[in-house]
């Protein structure tokens, strides 16, 4: 089994089966064993449809710890919709471990309701920056725990003027966290968080 080989295993990987992904695609090789092993952060140039919500998704699942109840993986992302889908992916990987708790939090909407949500305990938190922002600044979410931080789209984050949110975000974080950073452009932009913000990060195209 090809996932297996990449370092997937248990309930993760079963969930990978029930979804009928037999082969991985080329971002998901390159970049599951980056994420399982902890040592490297990661600038990963791929377009949407390549596979990488998977890619980071699968392993990010597989490392986390339950008995931590704190925001462990946080995963930003530049729409609702975005946001939505990847909750929706992550929640079908994590089929088998529904002991994990996935929220999706974003602008446009009643902000209550995600205060409520959020008080019930999160692992994994996925994100618009100016709504996360306004969280952390009304203390409704906590991210200093936060183990893994994963960029998506950076390139059209930046471009929905998210820059300072997302410095806020990230200088929230501990100096620890991995970081991986996904976009399908590297402009100056780009390449600057990926600078100030990643530690000697593994690149790779696709
Ligand atoms: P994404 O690039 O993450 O938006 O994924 C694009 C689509 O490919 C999604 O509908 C996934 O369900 C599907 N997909 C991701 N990885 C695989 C795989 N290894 N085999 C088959 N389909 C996949």
């Amino acid at each position: 089994e090809k996932f297996r080989e990449l370092g997937l295993e248990g309930e993760i990987l079963k969930g990978v089966a029930d979804l009928g992904f037999e082969t991985p695609s080329p971002v998901q090789e390159k970049v599951i064993p980056v994420i399982l092993g902890e040592e490297n952060d990661l600038v990963a140039l791929a377009q949407t449809g390549t596979g990488k919500t998977a890619a980071f998704g699968l392993p990010l699942l597989q490392k986390l710890n339950v008995a931590e109840n704190e925001v462990q993986v946080l995963i930003l992302s530049p729409t609702r919709e975005l946001c939505v889908q990847i909750g929706n992916d992550l929640k079908n990987y994590s089929k088998y471990r529904p002991d994990i708790r996935i929220t999706c939090v974003y602008g446009g909407t009643d902000i209550r309701r995600q205060i409520r949500e959020l008080e019930r305990g999160v692992h994994v938190l996925v994100a618009t920056p100016g709504r996360l922002c306004d969280l952390i600044k009304r203390e409704a979410v906590n991210i200093e725990a936060v183990k893994a931080v994963v960029l998506d789209e950076a390139d059209e984050m930046l471009n929905m003027g998210f820059k300072e949110d997302l410095n806020f975000i990230l200088d929230a974080t501990p100096r620890e966290r991995n970081t991986y950073l996904f976009s399908a452009t590297m402009p100056r932009e780009v390449e600057r968080i990926a600078r100030n913000y990643l530690h000697s990060p593994q690149e790779i195209a696709v």
